[in-house]
């Protein structure tokens, strides 16, 4: 029988796979969704001799259609075979070589280049899988990507003493956020607000951006909200969560954005624009999430 090791070491050797060509040249109509997409108002990015922003790399090889399986398909078909079902990505880095102009057409090309474990992690027990991907225009290569994730065996959920297992997905609590999760415990949506400005954000963080102070307080939210965007999450599987589950950003009248899981109804029932109101989730023994339900009309 092949280990996983053993199969790893033969698919790095097999190096670099075919290049894939991608779909479109590098062109101005998604450098500009994605700029405004992301706020970007560089000048460098608009107008008729606009470069592409180097972070959009990856957007010019974004074909779910694409084709060929490659060697990171056998790996974590291995993987899952042998248990590990989960999966959660660790690291991510682009390098660019130079800047890209609209015309170019590009090609791709991905090699595994390291498979480490079994390690113990929060999640579970796991291999850390990395791959890198080249991207080329014509013969020269003018971007990389390393890529890294954590394929793991999800712990089991139940525990034989009865006593509720810790949820594994736990948020970070510290000197910004306290007041949010004691609020959740408490059954109150807190909104991070500047002590000086009065500006309100979320997530809460140290510092205004609009005013720079880092004076914070907060304020209590009325609890509903709409559905601005959200995802059906069906695979991989997810600690602590059975799938499929919802994931939505809802926007809330006092004027942030929110993300929470939508609970309460089915996946299909949820839509863009749909009045949710927060409800309180126990996850284990310490923690509370404030969650999302519809909000009968
Ligand atoms: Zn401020």
């Amino acid at each position: 029988m092949t280990t996983l090791h053993e199969l790893a070491e033969r698919l790095i050797a097999k190096g670099e796979g075919p290049r894939e060509p991608t779909r479109e040249p590098v062109n101005t109509t998604m450098i500009r969704h994605w700029t405004q997409a992301m706020g970007d108002r560089n000048p460098r990015y608009q107008g008729l001799d606009a470069v592409a922003p180097p972070a959009m790399l990856q957007v010019w090889t974004m074909d779910r259609e694409s084709p060929s399986r490659g060697p990171l398909d056998d790996m974590l078909d291995a993987l899952t075979a042998a248990g590990y079902t989960g999966v959660v990505a660790t690291n991510c880095e682009h390098t660019y070589a130079r800047y890209l102009t609209p015309g170019e057409e590009l090609t791709y090309a991905t090699r595994m280049t390291e498979l480490t474990g079994p390690k113990r992690t929060a999640l579970g027990e796991g291999y850390f899988l990395t791959w890198l991907t080249t991207w080329y225009a014509k013969d020269e290569p003018v971007g990389e990507m390393t890529f890294r994730l954590l394929k793991f065996r999800p712990r089991e959920e139940s525990s034989p003493t009865g006593k509720r297992k810790p949820y594994p997905l736990k948020p970070a609590v510290n000197r910004d956020t306290a007041f949010f999760w004691e609020g959740a415990s408490s059954g109150e949506l807190r909104i991070q607000t500047c002590g000086d400005c009065g500006e309100l954000r979320h997530p809460p963080g140290p510092i205004c951006p609009s005013c720079r102070s880092t004076e914070r307080s907060y304020v209590r939210a009325a609890g509903v909200g709409e559905i601005y965007s959200y995802v059906v999450h069906h695979n991989p599987p997810v600690p602590g969560h059975d799938t499929p589950f919802v994931v939505a950003v809802v926007e809330i009248p006092e004027g942030v954005r929110i993300v929470g899981n939508v609970v309460d109804c089915e996946p299909s029932q949820v839509g863009i624009g749909m009045r949710v109101k927060v409800t309180y989730r126990r996850m284990d023994d310490e923690l509370i999430l404030p969650m999302w339900a519809p909000l009968e009309s």
